[in-house]
Parts: C-alpha cells; sequence; structure tokens
C-alpha cells in the first residue's frame, strides 16, 4: 500500500486530497466544461491517486483562446528575452526547490523507480529549462550578402505562435520540460496536453508555472483523452504547430489533422533500437549496459534497445551472464520503496500489450531465458511484467520488428559487421542505436552505417539537453533538445532594405 511509504506532506496534500485537479487556461485553475472528471491510477496498486478535470474540444477552445491573446496582446510577447528567460530560470529553480515532490508524484503516478525519478526524471527537467532559458538571449537572425546594390537584407526569427504540444506517459514531467522549454525560449504560447494515464506532474507544475509569475495564458494544460482533447488541440485552425510525442500509429494521425491549415509539425515516435555486441567489447560493461538498456523505465522508453544482436562466438556467455543479471540484480516493488530498480507497467491496458507480446513470441518459435510472464506473489496486485530475454529470435518475428513498450529483449546472434549493419537497419523505425566495441574503426564505421537519430557507443540511453535527440524513418521528424529544437518553434523573415 502506498500508505506504508511516507510521503512528503506537499505530494500527501496534492495526490492524496480528493479534491478535483482542474484545468490550466489563461493562468488560472478551472473546471472543464463538462464537469466531467476522471481518476489516475497508482499502477503497483490499482488504487485511485486523484481525480481530474477531463478536458474537451470546448476547453482545448478556451485555452487556444487563451494562448492567443498572450501570443497577440500579452505581456509575453513584448518582453525582453532576458525577461522570458529569467521566467523560464525561476520556474526551474521552483521545480528544484520541490524536486521530492516531483519525484514521488512521478513515482505514484507512473510506477517508476523513486531512485530513477530522483536521478533522472527530475534533476533532467531542471538542467532542460535552465538549458533553454539560456537560449532566449542568444536567438538571433543574419544579415545576407545578395546581390543588389545598395540594398541591406536581414532575416529575422521569429516565434511560431500558438502551439499544442501533446506527450505521452513514460516520462511525464520530463516530456512536458522537453515540450515547453525550446517553446518559451522562443517566446511562443502553448496549451499541453499531458497523457491520460499520467496527468499529475503536468498539473503540478501548473502550479509552479503560476508561481514563477509567467503572464496568463503563455501555457495552458489541459489533462483529457486523446481522441478527444488530443484530437481537437492537433486539429484546431488557430493552432500554428503541433508537437507530439507518442506512437508511430497516432503520429501519422496527427499530420492528417495538421494538414487542414497546414500546422507545422514535428513528431517523436516509436522505436525498435538495435543494440550490438562486438566480441572484443568489454563484457562487464556491455553486459549490464545491454541490460539497462532494456530494462531502464520498465523498458517503456522510446529508445529501449529492444534488438540485441550479439556475435555468436561470444553468444551463449553474453547471454548467460544477461540473464544472471535479469534474475540477480533487478529488484522489482512499489516504485517509493528505494531499493526497486523496476516499478509495474503504466496501466493494465500496457501490461496486456506486453503480455501478448511474450505469447506472441513464444508461439512463433522464440526461446525464453528468464521471464516470460506476469509476476506473482506480491506483485500480482500490480501490473508487473518479469524482466524477460528471448533468445533465438529470427528479425521477421513480431518481437523482433514491433514495439513492445516493455521489459522484453529480443536477443539475436550475428556472424559479421556487414550482415549485422544490414539487419539493424532492417526496420521501419530508426530512433536510436547502441554499439560495443573497443574497437575504434568498428566503433565508427557502425555508428555512421546506422539509420538511427542517436548512436550510442559502449553506453546507452544518454540524454543532455544541448544533445538532439529525435528519428529516422518512421521513428519521427524534427529534432529536439539543443539548439535544434529551436527550429521547431521559430520561423524565418527575410527583410529587404533599400539604401539608395
Ligand atoms: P499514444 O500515441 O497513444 O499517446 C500519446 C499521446 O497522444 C497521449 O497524450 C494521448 O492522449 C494522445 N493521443 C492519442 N490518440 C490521439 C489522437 N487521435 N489525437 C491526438 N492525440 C492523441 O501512445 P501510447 O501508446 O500511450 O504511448 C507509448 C508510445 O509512445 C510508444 O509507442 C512509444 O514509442 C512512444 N513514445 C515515443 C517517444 C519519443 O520520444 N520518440 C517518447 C515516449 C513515447
Amino acid at each position: 500500500e502506498t500508505t506504508a511509504f511516507q510521503l512528503n506532506p506537499r505530494t500527501a496534500d496534492f495526490v492524496k486530497s480528493k479534491t478535483i485537479k482542474k484545468l490550466f487556461i489563461g493562468g488560472q485553475f478551472v473546471e472543464a466544461a463538462s464537469g466531467k472528471t476522471f481518476p489516475t491510477y497508482n499502477p503497483a496498486n490499482g488504487e485511485i491517486l486523484a481525480y481530474v478535470s477531463e478536458g474537451d474540444q470546448e476547453d482545448i477552445n478556451r485555452a487556444v483562446a487563451a494562448a492567443r491573446d498572450a501570443f497577440e496582446d500579452g505581456p509575453w510577447t513584448r518582453m525582453q528575452p532576458q525577461e522570458r528567460a529569467r521566467l523560464i530560470y525561476t520556474l526551474a529553480d521552483l521545480i528544484e526547490r520541490d524536486a521530492d515532490v516531483f519525484a514521488e508524484i512521478e513515482t505514484l503516478d507512473n510506477g517508476k523507480p523513486i531512485r530513477e525519478a530522483k536521478h533522472a526524471d527530475v534533476p533532467l527537467t531542471i538542467e532542460h529549462f535552465r538549458y533553454y532559458a539560456g537560449w532566449a538571449t542568444k536567438i538571433s537572425g543574419d544579415v545576407i550578402p545578395v546581390n543588389v546594390p545598395n540594398m541591406h537584407n536581414y532575416v529575422r526569427r521569429e516565434p511560431i505562435g500558438v502551439v499544442g504540444q501533446i506527450i505521452p506517459w513514460n516520462f511525464p514531467l520530463m516530456m512536458a520540460a522537453w515540450k515547453l522549454g525550446a517553446a518559451l525560449a522562443t517566446g511562443c504560447t502553448v496549451v499541453l496536453k499531458p497523457a491520460e494515464q499520467t496527468p499529475l506532474s503536468a498539473l503540478y507544475l501548473a502550479k509552479l508555472i503560476q508561481e514563477a509569475g509567467f503572464p496568463p495564458g503563455v501555457v495552458n494544460i489541459i489533462p483529457g483523452f486523446g481522441e478527444t482533447a488530443g484530437k481537437a488541440l492537433a486539429t484546431h485552425p488557430d493552432v500554428d504547430k503541433v508537437a507530439f510525442t507518442g506512437s508511430t500509429e497516432v503520429g501519422k494521425l496527427i499530420m492528417g489533422y495538421a494538414a487542414d491549415n497546414l500546422k507545422r509539425v514535428s513528431l517523436e515516435l516509436g522505436g525498435k533500437s538495435p543494440n550490438i555486441v562486438f566480441p572484443d567489447a568489454d563484457f562487464t560493461r556491455a553486459v549490464p549496459g545491454a541490460m539497462q538498456a532494456i530494462f531502464f523505465n520498465q523498458g517503456q522508453v522510446c529508445s529501449a534497445g529492444s534488438r540485441l544482436y550479439i556475435h555468436k562466438s561470444v553468444y551463449d556467455n553474453a547471454l548467460s551472464d544477461m540473464v544472471s543479471y535479469a534474475d540477480k540484480k533487478v529488484r522489482q516493488g512499489h516504485g517509493l520503496d528505494p531499493k526497486t530498480t523496476m516499478g509495474p507497467l503504466v496501466t493494465g491496458e500496457q501490461l496486456n500489450r506486453v503480455t501478448s507480446y511474450i505469447e506472441k513470441g513464444i508461439e512463433q518459435g522464440a526461446k525464453v531465458a528468464t521471464g516470460g510472464s506476469r509476476a506473482d506473489g506480491d506483485l500480482a496486485n500490480g501490473y508487473f511484467v518479469r524482466p524477460t530475454v528471448f533468445y533465438d529470435v529470427q528479425d521477421d518475428m513480431a518481437i523482433a520488428q514491433e514495439e513492445i513498450f516493455g521489459p522484453v529483449v529480443a536477443a539475436m546472434p550475428f556472424d559479421d559487421i556487414d550482415d549485422v549493419i544490414k539487419r539493424a537497419n532492417l526496420s521501419t523505425y530508426g530512433l536510436a542505436a547502441g554499439v560495443w566495441t573497443q574497437s575504434m574503426n568498428t566503433a565508427f564505421n557502425v555508428a555512421h552505417k546506422l539509420k538511427a537519430g542517436s548512436v550510442w557507443i559502449n553506453c546507452y540511453n544518454m540524454f543532455d539537453a544541448a544533445s538532439p535527440f529525435g528519428g529516422y524513418k518512421q521513428s519521427g521528424i524534427g529534432r529536439e533538445m539543443g539548439e535544434y529544437a529551436l527550429e521547431n518553434y521559430t520561423q524565418i523573415k527575410s527583410i529587404w532594405l533599400n539604401y539608395n
């Protein structure tokens, strides 16, 4: 039970109070126009954490209107970049002040281990806002040497306007930060829709946005479901740009919705990332590295290393080390227990999705080295799946092609470097990849040939606000983070002045 763990009083007050968590529109917390609410659950035990106002078309209309007013007429657009930067820095400081609260909310709502929420989600969020606060004062244009006498031509980089942002449930706070940071630095205004499974940290963030003193309407947060609130936002004619993170399936819908008023679109979608272990790898790192690549966040990571290619000469030994890592090092339990390294999956639906992929893998002839089922005993009340390693998987099996989004890895042997590069690239996805080797030649050659937006050499799942992240192929369009993300939220104006 959650009550077995001591919560920060602020968390207890926010999560346990049965008051309804409201929408954040125009700087105020308001009920949904319909008056409807929906519950959000703790996936470790199924208990209701809070009721949340359920946004829909009318609420999206109100929020977009507030964002439009803030963009066209509000103090936000008249502010000096220095003032915008100061507000974003203030927000980062407030998140840091309430870091423990955010970590607990994230663990309760999503299920993730508190040690990960504390050491990854929250600090990366704070750093992300600070990084983009820095950019607010560094977005400059250009002067162009045009081939016309007495003519001055210069280029301005202007904010794109009102932005709709739709995010998933796997890193609820961090995904909000990835979306908000660049949009605020560039001077846009935002309507953000968190995932229906995990709305709480975004609503706590809304309190801090209010406290930091952002002008009303600059950020609006509307929890709700995909086909109602999400679709209303992505189809809204007064939204200039939509930024989406989630499944490839819904990403394609978003592009279709955007066609009506030709909204700009950026997409961060799914993956089936290859992780390649060469025979000369340092196995004391490659083995735990390959396991963390798939087990981090219960495997609910778009860049998870879910296709594991191991050179045939080391395949048997590496596999047995990996199995013993999964069996002995992974500690499943309630996320609030500081000893837990793997929590439950986010929902019962996600549990069914993952276990049905496991069954399909077995049906299609893959062999289970460890795991292969829902966890039982003390863990039977939550949505726990045992960490699962499949071996003797064929490239064309469902578990090697489709995104499972759970702690399930498909191990496959390979012969040589050309063979493995070809097989690694045989995917509709292209989000990320891993390479484990001590040879510089192998590392660079393979890294350059893989069709993936990120390649990690002798490491995995490394993220930094300054380094771009995004997908090749059906893993997405555009890049988040770094200077690259500024492109998503700005447009270019060319100005000509005749001084003859
Ligand atoms: P999903 O695509 O169903 O949901 C993501 C978000 O989209 C949610 O907020 C949801 O409410 C909304 N949504 C759903 N249908 C919609 C619609 N018709 N119109 C507008 N919005 C809609 O994804 P999911 O299955 O809940 O989440 C897991 C998926 O997200 C995985 O496939 C994973 O790969 C992907 N993901 C990708 C990244 C990345 O950065 N590339 C990060 C996290 C998750």
